[in-house]
């Protein structure tokens, strides 16, 4: 380059001059597009790495989204997750937690790392570490709600892992939520050897991450939502919804007599026994082997056989199984399953150092052209089974229409006593009991039992007590009775004869007698219609001492200590043991009318006189059933029999109409 000497002028002076200061521009000028040049650069390497940078962020979510929509599988996710980010990110060591419902956030043994041998301990102290809420990286995110970034290891990795992470060299970290809905489930934590800075992307990126992972999740929750509301969690049987869905199936494809289908309902005998002795968990425990063997039965009938039939077992309630069959299926085969079952079930259930015994009732209803739905089929097979239950342990009934027909029946009238119950439909009707002999007179009044039927008008109690005791409403009817009858007492007007007011005998069930508060019943009847005791007389039968002689004595005794009379009801029709006879503190025995109505036969001649003799040894008074005719009261009078009942001296008639002749 030209320089100009200081000091020289003239034109050639100023020439030079002008050529430096050129110079000088031009040198400035290329200076300056230098480094615009180089600025353009920069900003264009700059704009390429973000674009790179924002390509590998993009294609990271993309495969992520990928894995989120292909896959239920949670655990497998975040795994495939916690790869991708590690090795997109360059991040050492990514780990998982998943939240347990109690606050405790716990390490799920999910986990990626670059260089294994590297960060063993770290990774061995890692996955299976828990976090209180704002304990640790996992905890402080779920206190925060948010993605966590530190560059702070030995603290925020939480005192466990501190040194471990301080060994590996680690210099950056981040954790970030995973949400289903609102709700934090599970945190992922990143590692990295290099200073990785918190960028809005990366946040905003991480975040993506969480919420694509929580779907995996909410759909994974969903599923097992549905399978524990399909399957039965204690024996892994399908349930009754599972069985329904293949039951409508099955149903849909049958032909048009509905043949090749058939339900089998199984409800194990004595099982809430089980529970109550030896608690729930055995309970659970031999339910569990119960399927177990009913499986192996099921297979044993399948391979003897080689029908084709397809089979469903299901758990539909706390005993009950039902199987579904359909394909080929006769009647003989049936019942052969119906017996392996049973054998199956037979041998003790072994269960610690106790073994159980666990029969079945079994009701087998086959599909027929009358089933409109697989449900109709169920439920005929469930009568089906309620009538095996009441035949005894480990019996089977085939479904008949004339069984349906007397279990709907039966069924109708248990609806009709509960209301009858409800709604005070019964009345008592009282028969007169006279002494028997020259002078005879009334004595008392039997209460008998009727049930103003809204449509059917009067019924007798044989055709609904039985009823009322299956479905236990016999003790509430009774209590009623009881009551009622003491009412009556109350309301009845005086005889002519001053000496003896008459009784009311009251009919009383074992079921009610042996109630615990049978006595307090008693005295708050008696108190509440303000009679006396004596005018009282409660009939009970033999069964009564059957059950419980002794109970049944104390009960006795107690109440006859108040003056209330108690009378043996239809004597010579049960058990008849003498040994109870001489144990019961009784007033009277009443000769079933089944012996009266036969009394022209010598045996039943012998018997009546017999059944006084030993009343009379006994100081107990004879009150003979059923004398309908003058001979019958005459020949039971002249054996010694003191008091009679019968149509004879009267039927049973409502209250208003017997204690109107009584006042006439
Ligand atoms: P039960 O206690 O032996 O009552 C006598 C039954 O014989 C009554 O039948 C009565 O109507 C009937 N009877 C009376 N005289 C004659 C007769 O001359 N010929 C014939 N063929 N029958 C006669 P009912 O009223 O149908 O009662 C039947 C049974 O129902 C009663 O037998 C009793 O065991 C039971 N029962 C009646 N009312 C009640 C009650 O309030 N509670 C309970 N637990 N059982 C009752
Ligand atoms: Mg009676
Ligand atoms: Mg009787």
């Amino acid at each position: 380059m030209a320089v100009m000497k200081p000091g020289s002028t003239g034109n050639g002076c100023s020439e030079a001059n002008d050529a430096e200061a050129r110079i000088a521009r031009l040198e400035r000028q290329v200076l300056r597009e230098r480094m615009a040049r180089i600025e353009a650069e920069a900003i264009a390497e700059k704009g390429l790495r973000d674009l790179f940078e924002s390509t590998r962020r993009i294609s990271l979510l993309q495969k992520i989204t990928e894995i989120a929509n292909s896959s239920n599988e949670v655990n497998a996710s975040i795994k495939a997750a916690l790869d991708e980010v590690c090795c997109t990110l360059g991040y050492d060591f990514g780990n998982a937690f998943m939240l347990d419902g109690e606050n405790r956030i716990c390490a799920c043994d999910t986990w990626f790392v670059q260089e294994p041998q590297d960060f063993a301990r770290l990774v061995a102290v890692s996955r299976k570490a828990e976090f209180e809420v704002g304990q640790g990286l996992p905890g402080k995110v779920v206190a925060s709600g948010d993605i966590v970034w530190t560059r702070d290891l030995y603290s925020i990795s939480g005192c466990t892992r501190g040194k471990e992470a301080d060994a590996c060299g680690l210099a950056s970290a981040c954790a970030f939520p995973v949400r289903v809905e609102n709700e934090i489930v599970a945190v992922l934590e990143f590692f990295a050897r290099k200073p990785v800075h918190e960028t809005k992307e990366l946040s905003w990126l991480m975040n993506q991450i969480g919420t694509q992972l929580g779907r995996v999740m909410e759909r994974q929750r969903a599923w097992s939502l549905l399978q524990t509301a399909r399957h039965d969690t204690l024996t892994g049987l399908p349930n009754r919804a599972i069985l329904a869905d293949r039951a409508q199936a099955v149903f849909a494809s049958l032909p048009p007599d509905k043949s090749g289908m058939a339900m089998l309902v199984l409800d194990l005998n004595g099982f809430k026994a089980v529970n109550d002795r030896h608690g729930h968990h055995s309970g659970d425990k031999l339910l569990t082997l119960v399927a177990a063997r009913l499986g192996r039965a099921i297979m044993s009938w399948q391979e003897h056989h080689r029908l084709g039939a397809k089979t469903l077992l299901a758990r539909t309630g706390g005993d009950e199984f039902v199987l579904m069959l359909h394909g080929h299926l006769d009647p003989k085969s049936l019942s052969f399953l119906a017996e392996t079952i049973h054998d199956r079930l037979a041998p003790p259930f072994r269960m610690g150092n106790t073994s159980l015994n666990v029969g079945a009732s079994v009701g087998i209803a086959t599909g027929t052209t009358v089933h409109e739905s697989h449900d109709h089929l169920l439920r005929d097979a469930d009568l089906a089974m309620y009538e095996a239950k009441k035949l005894g342990q480990s019996r089977t009934v085939m479904f008949t229409r004339e069984l349906g027909t007397s279990v709907r029946r039966a069924r109708q009238l248990e609806g009709e006593v509960r209301d009858a119950v409800t709604k005070g439909q019964f009345q008592l009707h009282y028969q007169p009991i006279f002494s028997l002999g020259p002078n005879t007179r009334i004595c008392g009044f039997e209460a008998l039992l009727r049930w103003n039927h809204p449509m059917r008008g009067l019924i007798g109690p044989d055709e609904f007590l039985a009823c009322a005791e299956d479905i236990g409403a016999l003790s509430t009817i009774g209590e009623w009775v009881l009551y009622e009858a003491c009412a009556a007492i109350a309301r009845m007007p005086p005889m002519g004869y001053a000496d003896d007011a008459p009784f009311v005998s009251v009919n009383i069930a074992p079921e009610q007698f042996l109630l615990p508060n049978f006595v307090d019943q008693v005295k708050s009847a008696l108190n509440g219609a303000g009679v006396s005791p004596s005018r009282l007389k409660i009939e009970i039968t033999e069964n009564v001492a059957i059950i419980d002689a002794a109970a049944a004595a104390a009960v006795l005794t107690e109440i006859r200590q108040w003056g209330v009379k108690a009378s043996l009801d239809d004597f010579g029709t049960g058990y008849s043991s003498l040994s109870y006879l001489h144990q019961m503190p009784l007033d009277s025995l009443k000769i079933d009318k089944s012996f009266v109505a036969a009394l022209h036969e010598p045996k039943n001649v012998n018997i009546i006189r017999a059944i006084v003799d030993l009343a009379r040894d006994l100081e107990l008074t004879i009150i003979a059933e059923g004398i309908e005719t003058g001979e019958q009261a005459r020949i039971l009078a002249s054996f010694g029999c003191q008091l009679g009942q019968g149509y004879l001296f009267g039927r049973p008639r409502a209250q208003w109409d017997i204690f109107g002749l009584l006042a006439a």
